[in-house]
């Protein structure tokens, strides 16, 4: 007889273990799996010797690990033992990935949800979380009461299994330009001996101005106007310009801002430096397969 709210999770890397503690902590009998074993210590669960081991505990099975060929590999061991349960792949990936994986579960007989985690373990199972799911919304309904012992803000995005992974590349895409933005500004400033320090509250004035402008950029790339009374592409390119020979001068990598003066000189190039900054998406997407731009 299997507990329906027993929860197993597949992978106990710094999250798979945030994820049980969260489950436990929620009264969920949780039972764990992980390749190297020994990694349960601390947690409130039952440790099983093999995936499919863990995976006969209970309905549902949350698996989160390295990425989707571990994924793959874990799920095909347990195969047989997952038919008429259904998996939550909180694993970060690709979209296609994603898809692929819930082809692989529809062929079995296996329900699948996939998923994304938006924060860190810390927030796990706290107001603060924010995670992502994509698949079929019954699916999504059933489980929801136990996915909820993650915490904070769970959204479901969609039937499409691939749209929860295309969320989260799309956030990650913001987060590791902007730390890669924010590493080369710190370069700079070393290189000019100021202490990153120094720099630091000046930065975060300059990230503050980042969030007030989504709404309206996202505005503008939705309705493809891109009016730059405010600024536009031409101003953009020319300070882009400046940064990129400061950096050479200082025979700092001025790569991250290379690339954004290459865009930014296509859109020019195409007769759009007049325009606001959000053009930029449709230079992106100009060369998109498939992708018809207005
Ligand atoms: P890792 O991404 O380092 O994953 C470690 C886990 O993957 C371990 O359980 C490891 O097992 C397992 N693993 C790796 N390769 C294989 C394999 N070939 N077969 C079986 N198991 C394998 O750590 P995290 O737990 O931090 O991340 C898990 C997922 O969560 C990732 O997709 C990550 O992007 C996502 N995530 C993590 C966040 C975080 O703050 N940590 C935040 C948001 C998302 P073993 O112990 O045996 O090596």
């Amino acid at each position: 007889m299997t507990d329906n709210s027993a929860v197993t999770v597949l992978g106990l890397g710094p999250m798979g273990r945030a994820l049980a503690s969260a489950f436990a902590a929620a009264g969920h009998p949780t039972t764990v799996w992980n390749r190297t074993p020994g990694k349960a210590g601390g947690l409130a669960v039952t440790e099983a010797s093999t995936a499919a081991e863990a995976v006969a505990a209970g309905p549902l099975v949350v698996v989160c690990v390295l990425d989707y060929d571990a994924v793959d590999a874990i799920l095909d061991s347990a195969a047989d033992a997952l038919k008429g349960r259904t998996v939550v792949n909180l694993t970060a990936d690709s979209p296609d990935r994603a898809r692929r994986t819930a082809d692989w579960a529809a062929a079995r007989g296996i329900d699948y949800l996939d998923g994304a985690i938006m924060t860190p373990t810390v927030t796990i199972g706290g107001p603060d979380a924010v995670l992502l799911y994509s698949g079929p919304q019954h699916l999504y309904d059933d489980h929801a009461p136990a996915l909820a012992a993650l915490g904070g803000t769970a959204s479901h995005l969609g039937e499409d299994p691939g749209r929860a992974a295309a969320y989260d590349v799309a956030l990650l895409g913001i987060f590791w330009t902007a730390m890669t933005g924010i590493m080369h500004a710190f370069a700079l400033a070393k290189a000019e001996n100021i202490a990153a320090a120094d720099l630091a509250g000046f930065a975060r004035g300059i990230t503050d101005l980042l969030s007030p402008s989504l709404d309206d950029l996202a505005a503008n790339v939705d309705s493809g106007n891109h009016p730059g009374t405010f600024s536009n592409i031409t101003s953009a390119a020319a300070t882009l310009e400046h940064i990129v020979h400061v950096s050479e001068q200082h025979g700092i990598d001025a790569g991250p801002v290379e690339a954004a003066r290459a865009i930014a000189r296509r859109a020019i190039a195409d007769g759009h430096g007049g325009d606001d900054f959000s053009r930029i998406t449709d230079t992106l997407l100009s060369r998109a397969k498939g992708h018809l731009t207005t």
